[in-house]
């Protein structure tokens, strides 16, 4: 590790661990016993420490908190079948970082910082990784703005943080989706692509309407017209129409390109499945459905890894599913968990070992 992010570490005295069983935990609520912490100060960051999970204090004039330069990933460490531990695709998740923070007109955070940082946290809390089946330890990596400045204009202090959560399994249950005509989530030339913190706070209301309507969340479509589809909540679409798969492209910038989106496309492509990324408009769900072409719809994320969706509710129409006949959705379920737990040779290289 480069020097000047190697961490000053210090360990708590007890652990956390004694108190708490890492079978069937709920996802985000329970934290490890330490974090990772850096400042951006002068152009530079500095003062990496690994420390017990703690609070963190701040002055009420924090900017993060009044005009939102704040931004996160989400990352999962696997417990391998050979006992080791290794993390799935997190230099895709650094790039995506690091697009979100020019976009946010933040730092850039260095690969010896992120990577190589979360590696050493995790060595250190490497008990918190689960071995049972489908589960993991979640890896929460986010910056935020540090000035105590009320001006509008970006911070010239960040903090980096990375909290770890050991979790699983995040069987979903098949979902209802809602199509959401009123509301938008992302405009070309807006934030979509980026992890930044208000996309999640501007996302809740439209979803808390639909969970009233009894669905479990909302499919975002273009801002202009409401017809071509973009991602479902915290994941990325999948539509198998026939024997093909379509899932919207990114050209935009208005959506949040996956990490798990980019490894089902690969794994299709291998599979010798077409794999169209390209606009979709609910016209051509609705006929692929009326015709009875729509087979499969599935969510791609690293929280729930493949979901499957039941049911479509567009204009009033509830177009419905059954999960059981999934056959694409299951395949890559079961494909991506065999490379995630080590029971398969990773062939593409995913598996960065801590
Ligand atoms: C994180 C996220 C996804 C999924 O990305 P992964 O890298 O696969 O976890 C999809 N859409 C949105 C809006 C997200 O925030």
């Amino acid at each position: 590790m480069n020097d000047a992010f190697e961490p000053v570490i210090t360990l708590g005295e007890t652990s956390k661990l004694q108190d708490i069983k890492l079978e069937n935990l709920p996802f985000g609520k329970y934290f490890s016993d330490h974090m990772l912490e850096a400042d951006y100060e002068d152009g530079v960051w500095k003062n990496v420490v690994i420390r017990p999970y703690q609070p963190v204090s701040f002055f009420p004039a924090l900017s993060a908190i009044h005009y939102g330069q704040a931004i996160f990933e989400g990352i999962k460490a696997f417990k391998m079948a050979d006992g080791g531990i290794s993390i799935f695709r997190p230099h895709e998740n650094l790039k995506r970082f690091n697009a979100s923070a020019e976009r946010m007109e933040m730092p850039a955070v260095p690969d010896a910082l992120f990577i190589e940082g979360m590696r050493r946290l995790v060595r250190v809390d490497k008990d918190w990784v689960p071995s049972f089946p489908d589960h993991s330890l979640y890896i929460r990596p986010f910056m935020f703005a540090t000035d105590q400045f009320l001006g509008v204009r970006p911070s010239e202090t960040y903090k980096f943080m990375i909290i770890l959560c050991p979790s699983g399994p995040f069987f979903m249950e098949p979902q209802r989706i809602y199509v959401e005509e009123h509301f938008v989530r992302a405009v070309a030339g807006g934030v979509g692509f980026a992890k930044a913190a208000g996309n999640y706070g501007a996302a809740m209301h439209a979803t808390a309407q639909a969970k009233k309507k009894g669905f479990d969340q909302v499919l975002w479509t273009d801002p202009y017209e409401h017809k071509y589809v973009q991602e479902i909540g915290m994941m990325n679409v999948f539509f198998r129409i026939g024997e093909k798969v379509i899932t919207p492209d990114l050209e935009a910038g208005t959506i949040l390109g996956g990490v798990t989106r980019n490894s089902v496309i690969a794994l299709l492509r291998e599979w010798g499945v077409e794999v169209e990324e390209r606009q979709v408009s609910m016209e051509e769900i609705t006929e692929a459905y009326d015709s009875g072409q729509l087979r499969e719809v599935f969510g791609s994320g690293t929280a729930a890894s493949i979901s499957f969706i039941r049911e479509l509710s567009y204009k009033g129409k509830s177009m419905s599913f059954d999960p059981d006949a999934f056959e694409t959705a299951l395949a890559l379920r079961t494909a991506m968990t065999e490379i995630k737990e080590g029971r398969v040779p990773d062939h593409h290289g995913w598996m960065l070992p801590v």
